[in-house]
């Protein structure tokens, strides 16, 4: 249920409606909007009497939600969600790109990509240092090293570090260095781990299970919502098919679909969704063109030498190419793309 205020009404009233939620056992979720306030109700195993509201102070609705997911629906919140992070909004007008390789392979490795984005004018790394992969035999990552070298990267570029969390062993390690919690498309449905990134506050990057639909994949921010923490960026990464001629299908339709149903940012990961690097870029744009608020692409400097999915990764030269592209796109779809490139060579 979702209990709607005036827009002026003072906190003593907000508070009283936000203790009566409480009292009946259920949580209250603050939701503070342009045109109204909101405060949203879960934890009701049954739908709550909307008199008991509807007799309070400032309240001019009580409004059931029938959809499964309710704190990421647009109908508890029709304004886009924006996130945060360190005074960079995702989510708003201006596009969001995030580059960086699959896997952090060394302290010079980062360093130096980190350096070239920063020269690009790019806000955003990405790198793994926990590899949840496929094969036990595959490259792990290089764990807390690697955590290290990112804050390194960070120190030295300014840029805002996205790394894969995947347990809740390490969450509070990957926490410390990251800005971005990245939630992989194989935790999507580990309840755990959702919770528990649900009671921090650091933005989650949530990726879309392998065979998740579009509802599985709302369901699962909802995990991260009801634990209080509103900081959730969704990212369609492709999914399974039955089509072998690529890694996964980048589903381009949950773009809109999920515009439509959640005030949550998208997120597109045109390299996992399509898995090989000259395809890459035609995904970029066919994802902005669609209404995604931003890229995750894997950018690595000797593709042929990284050690986990080179073989989707830009070499920065294609990369920049690709920014250029992006820029002119974001007129057309009424976006900004601001780059400020700032030469960090005396640094490296
Ligand atoms: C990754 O971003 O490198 C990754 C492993 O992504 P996904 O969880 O989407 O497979
Ligand atoms: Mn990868």
């Amino acid at each position: 249920m979702l209990i709607v205020m005036k827009l002026d009404a003072p906190r003593t009233d907000i508070d009283r409606v936000k203790e009566k939620i409480r009292a009946l056992g259920y949580v209250p979720h603050e939701i503070p909007g342009d045109h109204r306030l909101a405060i949203g109700i879960t934890g009701n195993k049954s739908r709550p009497d909307a008199e008991q509201f509807l007799n309070l102070p400032s309240v001019l609705e009580a409004i059931p939600i029938t959809k499964p997911f309710k704190l990421v629906s647009r109908d508890v919140k029709p304004e886009d969600s924006i996130v945060d992070v360190n005074d960079e909004a995702i989510g708003a007008r201006e596009l969001t790109i995030i580059a960086g390789p699959c896997s952090v392979e060394s302290r010079q490795q980062i360093i130096d990509i980190a350096c070239t984005l920063k020269e690009c004018g790019i806000k955003f790394l990405r790198g793994g240092a926990y590899k949840p992969r496929t094969s036990p035999y595959s490259f792990q990552g290089y764990k807390t090293e690697a955590l290290q070298y990112l804050k390194d990267a960070r120190d030295i570029t300014g840029l805002r570090i996205v790394t894969e969390v995947k347990d809740t062993e390490t969450l509070p390690m990957v926490a410390e260095c990251a800005d971005v919690l990245q939630v992989g498309a194989r935790n999507m449905q580990n309840y755990s781990l959702l919770e528990a990134v649900g009671a921090q506050r650091k933005p989650v990057l949530l990726k879309r299970g392998l065979s998740a639909t579009i509802e599985e994949l709302l369901m699962a921010a909802e995990y991260v919502l009801n634990g209080g923490n509103y900081n959730v960026i969704l990212c369609e990464r492709g999914i399974r098919t039955f089509e072998p001629a690529t890694r996964n299908t980048l589903d381009l339709n949950a773009i809109p679909i999920i515009k439509k149903l959640s005030h949550l940012p998208v997120i597109v990961d045109p390299s996992h969704g399509i898995g090989v690097w000259d395809g890459v870029a035609a995904m970029s744009l066919a994802a902005i063109a669609a209404g995604a608020d931003g890229l995750i692409i894997e950018v690595h400097p000797d593709p042929a030498m990284a050690l986990s999915d080179g073989y989707q990764s830009l070499k920065p030269s294609k990369f920049k190419i690709l920014l250029d592209k992006l820029e002119q796109l974001a007129q057309i779809m009424d976006r900004t793309f601001t780059r400020s490139p700032q030469s960090v060579e005396a640094i490296r």
